[in-house]
């Protein structure tokens, strides 16, 4: 699957549902991704053929774009970069995307769901190309401090990951209007209110997300 939404918490096929009112896009590009999180639902869901997150191929973005002229953008509420992996692993594709999708609709807002770690990844500063572009970079906290994060995400990137994901969302504040950095309620208070000290020195916004098994 290619364009997905979220209903009832398992992953449908946009072509699959018979009204497109109000629903929230997601772009699966990639499965790639430098983490290797204890809770990713790589490791843990189990999907039938028809409604896997698994690509066989990642898809172009004439391929991406074909999909999306089978709606009517209007009609949708939110796209999201998202998926089965990080979509910033090809973050030119999503800047590309995204400001085709800007072209068609200047008012449809688009979300990146990220790791926070492109940076690392590729070597650059990529938040620049967010400008006009991006309006709301979702940055998975999931912990308060770098021991924990890195336990937690085995990112391949080390210890140092925790400080450059907090690095990249200081830069996203420059050009997206939006910045949000999330946890998972079952981290329980103490941790929650650790991390929205971090948010605060960095006037983002904390999103505490209910955990699903
Ligand atoms: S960053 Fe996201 S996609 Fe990557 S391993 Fe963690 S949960 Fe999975």
């Amino acid at each position: 699957m290619i364009l997905y939404t979220l209903k009832d918490n398992q992953f449908v096929d946009l072509a699959s549902l018979d009204s497109l009112e109000d629903a929230h896009v997601y772009v699966n590009l990639t499965n790639r991704c430098p983490c290797a999180c204890t809770f990713c639902l790589r490791q843990t869901k189990v999907m039938s053929e028809s409604h896997t997150l698994w690509l066989k191929e990642e898809p172009t973005v004439d391929e991406i774009m074909k999909e999306f002229q089978k709606y009517d953008l209007d009609d949708f509420s939110e796209v999201v970069f998202c998926g089965f992996g990080e979509p910033l692993e090809r973050v030119d594709e999503v800047i590309q995307i995204a400001g085709l999708l800007k072209l068609y609709r200047r008012d449809l807002p688009i979300r990146i769901n990220t790791n926070g770690l492109a940076n690392l990844i590729h070597q650059r500063d990529v938040t620049p190309q967010f400008k006009g572009r991006i309006d709301i970079v979702s940055i998975s906290l999931n912990a308060p401090d770098e021991k924990e994060y890195y336990e937690l995400t085995r990112s391949r990137f080390g210890i140092e990951s925790f400080q450059a994901m907090l690095d990249f969302a200081k830069k996203c504040k420059a050009y997206v209007p939006h910045v949000i950095l999330s946890v998972v309620d079952i981290i329980g208070e103490d941790k929650i209110k650790r991390c929205q000290k971090i948010c605060d020195d960095l006037n983002v916004t904390l999103r505490v997300r209910p955990f699903e098994e």
